[in-house]
């Protein structure tokens, strides 16, 4: 008998966040072209979450795809330590000049999580390497997101998908998530906090937490609270995985403050445009001369068997520099205009309880009288209309949020629009019958 895709999957396959029982069985994907996922059956669906917000250019993208053949014929992969190749200097200067403050050196992983493991140790040894053995401690965000290795989920909220774990991570001090109603509170306690001098750093997703529901606040916030940081000597670590590249419409978050820049900045996956796996830790001189010694042990003992890979390096130049383009600068504001318009319309209808958008990101939270969590059903009764839509769009609990490739065409923005509107002005229950048809 020939098994399915679907079926030799299940018999050997262990999928990322999936309730392995529960879940129903994966989707067979043939192909991806454009904002387009191809299955076997020839169904397309709309890709508006750029596969796990990391594609921005599209799929099947040639001129990425050249890149990449070109690169693995050159040179494949090559050990980086004692040895340096073109990709990674190139991406390197061309990011550097991009930044503000004085973030200028470059250290390479392959996800977002070990970004954040490298900047968290990279601080800790900082301190460690000057001999200030006082500041041991972290301050994170309420909601935070920051990966799921130790490190980064100890920086993380904790969550239910962090119990199992908990003995194990170390302790964070999370501030409240600031909103017009705590912000004094919020303030006032990162005061008190770092009036201790007993933290070494202050880790935030700028604008927007991902994970936590595409929740937003106001960069004059953060700007204060990076101000204090800085005031008592603690250093900052932006983790712009998610909001990094134009995803809040500028091409890293923390560009939208004015008085403060970060010590450290993360960035993965829009990165090499989504289509291979690479991160990178930058940090500021003041970090990197902590390691500028002849002591031997104050060496960053840090890396990973793929740092720094050439095809993954040489993707993410050609991806920056498609992404600078004026083409792709009209798509990202014209994303922003759409979502502006279709914000005024959605909030009207009967189920919208509110709606939020920073540059290209737009959430949408459905009034269920339920509680809200990750496990709230309305995800996944939310999950499967939208399917049987043949949209892509994955509701972090009620928030169902828009985070697509900028190359979208406005005729699919305009189906995705549509079929979220239909679900917010008839709820989840009137759509249903499409629903049990799929299943
Ligand atoms: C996705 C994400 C991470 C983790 O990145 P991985 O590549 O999945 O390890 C970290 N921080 C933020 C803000 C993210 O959105």
């Amino acid at each position: 008998m020939h098994k399915s895709l679907v079926e030799r999957d299940q018999s050997c396959i262990w999928h990322p966040f999936t309730a392995q029982t529960l879940a129903p069985p994966p989707l067979p994907v043939k192909r991806a072209k454009g904002t387009k996922i191809i299955l076997e059956d020839g169904t397309e669906i709309i890709d508006a979450v750029s596969s796990w917000w990391v594609n921005i250019h599209g799929h099947g993208n040639e001129e990425l795809a050249e890149t990449l053949k070109q690169q693995a014929l050159d040179l494949d992969h090559i050990i980086f330590a004692g040895f340096t190749h073109e990709p990674a200097v190139k991406l390197a200067e061309q990011l550097i000049p991009q930044l503000r403050g004085d973030l200028s050196r470059v250290f390479f992983s392959d996800n977002g999580s070990t970004a954040n493991e490298i900047a968290i140790k990279m601080i800790i040894q900082y301190f460690y390497n000057k001999g200030i053995h006082t500041r041991k401690k972290v301050i994170a965000f309420e909601g935070a997101y920051h990966g799921d290795t130790f490190g980064a989920l100890s920086m993380a909220d904790r969550s239910p998908f962090s119990k199992p774990f908990e003995d194990y991570l170390f302790d964070v001090d999370f501030l409240p998530f600031p909103t017009e109603d705590n912000w004094e509170e919020v303030r006032t306690r990162m005061e008190t906090l770092c009036q201790t001098e007993e933290y070494c750093a202050f880790i935030f997703e700028p604008l927007v937490q991902g994970a936590s529901g595409m929740r937003m606040y106001k960069s004059e916030w953060l700007d204060e609270l990076m101000g204090i940081a800085h005031n008592h000597g603690t250093l900052c670590i932006a983790d712009e995985v998610m909001t990094g590249f134009y995803r809040t419409g500028e091409l890293f978050a923390t560009h939208h403050l004015k008085n403060n820049t970060p010590d450290i900045i993360t960035m993965s996956k829009a990165l090499t445009g989504g289509i291979m796996p690479l991160s990178l830790t930058i940090c500021t001189n003041e970090i990197y001369n902590a390691y500028l010694t002849d002591d031997v042990l104050k060496t960053f003992f840090h890396g990973h068997s793929f740092t720094g890979n050439p095809l993954a390096c040489a993707v993410a130049s050609k991806s920056l520099e498609m992404l600078l383009s004026e083409e792709r600068q009209a798509q990202i504001k014209n994303i922003v205009a759409s979502h502006k318009a279709f914000k005024e319309k959605i909030k009207s209808t009967p189920f919208c309880k509110s709606v939020r958008q920073t540059g290209t990101i737009l959430a949408i939270e459905y009034d269920s009288e339920k509680e809200t969590s990750y496990f709230n059903s309305i995800k996944d009764e939310l999950y499967k209309y939208f399917l049987s839509e043949n949209v892509l769009l994955r509701p972090l609990g009620n928030v169902v949020y828009i985070n697509t490739t900028y190359t979208i065409t406005e005729e699919e923005l305009e189906k995705v629009y549509a079929v979220i509107e239909k679900v917010f002005s008839k709820g989840i229950s009137h759509v249903q019958n499409k629903i049990s048809e799929l299943t």
